[in-house]
């Protein structure tokens, strides 16, 4: 066993408190990695709620996280000491059945093994988070973060990233195609980059006319207010993929109205239940889809295409001692457009 110290969920106050942890011994095929940044994803407050309260296993947030390798398991090839890495949310999978071969462990059919909240598949216990100082993970789910990529302003990409990339991708995103982003959050601000980045003629829909400055600065060309009837009805029919990031829940119909013939709507912030007329999919043949998460290959490109575009998160860092303060403003939308917390104070 190894110790580490990290922050983790007190289901009586729901609060974060510093405590000590223990990682596995390395296998053969691990890594140590010092965690130096983890981005606060949406889906980390939402695990201290639903942890609140609870006696359930340990619960330590943080699933995008940049690091450096400390020490190295036997059987690695592909990292040493020293390197700097990148690790998303899922951290293991099957590896053999139809989803892991096609590339996509993040939907991996004996479920992915998640980077916290998961159960580790050679001694099942149940996986804490990278809001701790260090982490050991099989190196094929780590990624070499490249050297153009600070390394605070990239954790992001590794779950909000890569979960707008892979639809993006999936759906051919190129010169020529017209993308929209609903939500200007951790997932929409990085959408608009990327889309932009792809070549994509991109807007954002927004509930409010306050964000148009912001959107433009992301790199926007279009900008559309989703409660002003005669602004939707302008762009009716106009997109051929618009991702809606927006994690309350919400009716995606107005969303809808403005997809192209045969576009498609990407649920990717509320997975909850959602309610469409068919008839607003049958006029213009058009799709509703989700996704969620990337696998090794679109994760690596990912990266690999960010470096390239010098293409990060736009983050406040906070030391790890705010973290409650990071998820109390997380709550209430007050954060453009990422927390993410520098781990070194734990030392
Ligand atoms: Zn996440
Ligand atoms: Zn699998």
């Amino acid at each position: 066993m190894r110790v580490t110290t990290g922050w983790q969920a007190d289901p009586t106050t729901g609060t974060l408190r510093r405590t000590g942890l223990r990682r596995r011994a390395l296998r053969p095929d691990d890594i140590a990695v010092r965690v130096d940044y983890c981005g606060v994803c949406h889906s980390d407050l939402h695990a201290v709620r639903a942890h609140t309260g609870e006696a359930g296993d340990a619960l330590v947030p943080g699933h995008e996280f940049t690091g450096t390798v400390t020490e190295v398991g036997g059987a690695v090839a592909g990292f040493a000491p020293g390197d700097a890495v990148a690790v998303g949310n899922i951290v293991d999978a099957c590896g053999t059945c139809p989803m892991c071969t096609a590339g996509q462990e993040n939907f991996c059919r004996a479920f992915p093994t998640l980077t916290y909240g998961g159960k580790d598949r050679q001694d099942g216990t149940t996986t804490l988070g990278a809001y701790a100082r260090e982490y050991v993970v099989r190196e094929t789910f780590a990624y070499a973060l490249p050297a153009a990529l600070d390394p605070a302003a990239a954790a992001p990409l590794l779950c909000a990233g890569v979960t707008v990339w892979e639809p993006l991708r999936a759906l051919g995103v190129g010169p020529g195609s017209t993308v929209a982003v609903a939500g200007l959050g951790g997932l929409g601000h990085l959408a608009v980059k990327l889309s932009a980045a792809l070549g994509a003629r991109t807007s954002v829909i927004s509930r409010t006319p306050d964000k148009a400055a912001e959107a433009r600065a992301l790199g926007a060309e279009g900008f559309v207010v989703s409660t002003d009837p005669d602004a939707v009805e302008g762009v009716r029919d106009r997109f051929d993929v618009v991702l809606d990031t927006v994690s309350a829940p919400h009716d995606p119909a107005p969303y809808l109205r403005t997809v192209a013939l045969d576009g498609t709507l990407v649920l990717l912030g509320h997975l909850g239940q959602v309610d469409v007329q068919a008839m607003d999919l049958l006029i213009g043949r058009k799709k509703l889809s989700s996704a969620g998460s990337g696998g090794r290959a679109s994760t690596a490109e990912l990266l690999r295409f960010c470096a390239e575009h010098a293409l990060t998160a736009d983050i406040e860092v906070l030391p790890s001692s705010q973290v409650n303060t990071a998820l109390e403003r997380l709550a209430r939308n007050d954060v453009r457009h990422r927390f993410v917390l520098d781990l070194s104070d734990l030392d």
